[in-house]
């Protein structure tokens, strides 16, 4: 029999409305102590029934709810959730071969990342109860897409919360090297054992190809990536004909790597790389003699910072780092050129972040049409009873004058 959790009063309606996590200080008593990992039954204060879930005394969040039915958390249960989470992939990205097939929350499975790299798989467990079933999850992988290998990536930072050490390695089939990704008919050289994320930035699959477009309405463009890591934006402008691509990031490895991909894709001839940190590069090319102006040389500018914020108490020194980007960003772009900037910290909402860049654009006497709204490709889908699920946003930005 298992544990039941009871929450106090007013702590049921988020569970309710579809939000997996429940607080210690939510909890109003149980009915026995459940060992870390075990499945509880969770009731409100009335004994309403209201789901199940993982249990660790050691996290903060000590109920992840995984179904508000009674049901078996077993294989069946790993196979149905993992196929609806890849049909949706494959409704929303029909002519993709990666993507990030489960999103934990945003797919039900709290603490359970799987991204598709072509025929190899990286999995990514942050929470203790899925930790105890990473065999029945492999095995399941295993059945529905019978991969190359099922990397693990079990680095992230918030598995110490959880009382969990980072794992690391190959957990089935044969793996070595670097792996040819493809998005959208572009190669990229991707580090799955100890790139970004798990490897590479899917999450900007469908941006990618969005701000390309924008080079069609610039003649000869001149492109600056900044933040440019594997090259992802600037290679995909590159390809939809603009004249010039700069690409900035502060990783000599990271440089080298897009470099490598410039050439993978035919793309080398019109592409230049520096390994510098953004912040100073801005500075020095936009630093003038009083009565001077700087000369704005640039038609396309994409900003993709990695987020400046760990914690809510942080958003002001971050939204000072985007002011100063954006301020300098906008010095050196033409009159008519369109600025890509993203924000990737799910601390600062869309709004404060469109603030921060009119404020940069008031500074500079430069007004604004904004061209586009861009969130996460639709593969990290947004369910908005779980804010947590929603954390990149972008705009695109024309200079009027
Ligand atoms: N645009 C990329 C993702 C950027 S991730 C893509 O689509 O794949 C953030 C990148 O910024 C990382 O590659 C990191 O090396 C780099 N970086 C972080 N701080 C930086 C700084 N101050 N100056 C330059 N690069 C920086």
């Amino acid at each position: 029999m298992n544990a039941t959790v009871h929450l106090k009063p007013g702590a049921a309606d988020r569970v309710v409305a579809g939000h997996p996590w429940i607080y210690q200080g939510e909890i109003l008593r149980m009915t026995q102590t459940p060992a870390d990992g075990e499945i509880v039954q969770v009731k409100d204060h009335r004994q309403r029934f209201l789901g199940i879930g993982f249990f660790n005394s050691k996290s903060k969040i000590h109920v992840r709810v995984l179904s508000p039915e009674r049901v078996d958390i077993n294989e069946a249960f790993f196979e149905e959730r993992i196929r609806a989470a890849l049909a949706l992939r494959r409704k929303r990205l029909p002519a993709s071969s990666s993507f990030r097939v489960v999103n934990a929350e945003a797919d039900f499975l709290s603490g359970l990342i799987v991204d598709k790299y072509e025929d190899v798989l990286v999995l990514q467990i942050s929470a203790l109860g899925m930790e105890k079933r990473k065999a029945l999850v492999a095995g399941v992988l295993e059945k529905i897409f019978s991969p190359r290998a099922i990397v693990e990536r079990s680095d992230v930072a918030s598995r110490k919360f959880e009382g969990l050490a980072p794992a690391v390695g190959l957990l089935s089939g044969a793996f070595e090297g670097p792996l040819w990704v493809t998005l959208n008919g572009l190669k990229f050289e991707t580090d799955l054992a100890a790139g970004h994320k798990t490897g590479l930035y899917l999450d900007q699959q469908t941006n990618y190809q969005a701000v390309a477009q924008c080079v069609s309405l610039l003649p000869d463009a001149r492109v600056l990536d900044c933040f440019s890591f594997l090259g992802g934006f600037g290679l995909h402008a590159a390809r939809a004909g603009a004249a010039r691509v700069h690409f900035l990031d502060q990783s000599a490895e990271a440089i080298e790597a897009a470099r490598r991909n410039s050439a993978a894709n035919g793309l080398a001839g019109k592409c230049s790389f520096e390994a510098a940190n953004v912040f100073d590069w801005l500075k020095a090319n936009t630093a003038v003699q009083p009565h001077e102006k700087v000369i704005p040389r640039f038609d396309l500018i994409i900003l993709d910072p990695p987020s400046f914020t760990r914690n809510r108490a942080s958003v002001p020194d971050a939204l000072r780092g985007y002011k100063e980007i954006h301020l300098r960003a906008l010095k050196l772009l033409k009159t008519g050129g369109i600025l890509a900037s993203f924000c990737c910290s799910h601390h600062v909402p869309s709004g404060l972040f469109q603030d921060t860049l009119l404020s940069a654009a008031f500074d500079t006497r430069r007004i604004l049409r904004r061209l586009a709204v861009y969130s996460q490709s639709p593969d990290h889908p947004v369910i908005p009873m779980i804010p947590e699920t929603e954390y990149l946003k972008g705009f695109a930005f024309e200079v009027v004058r």
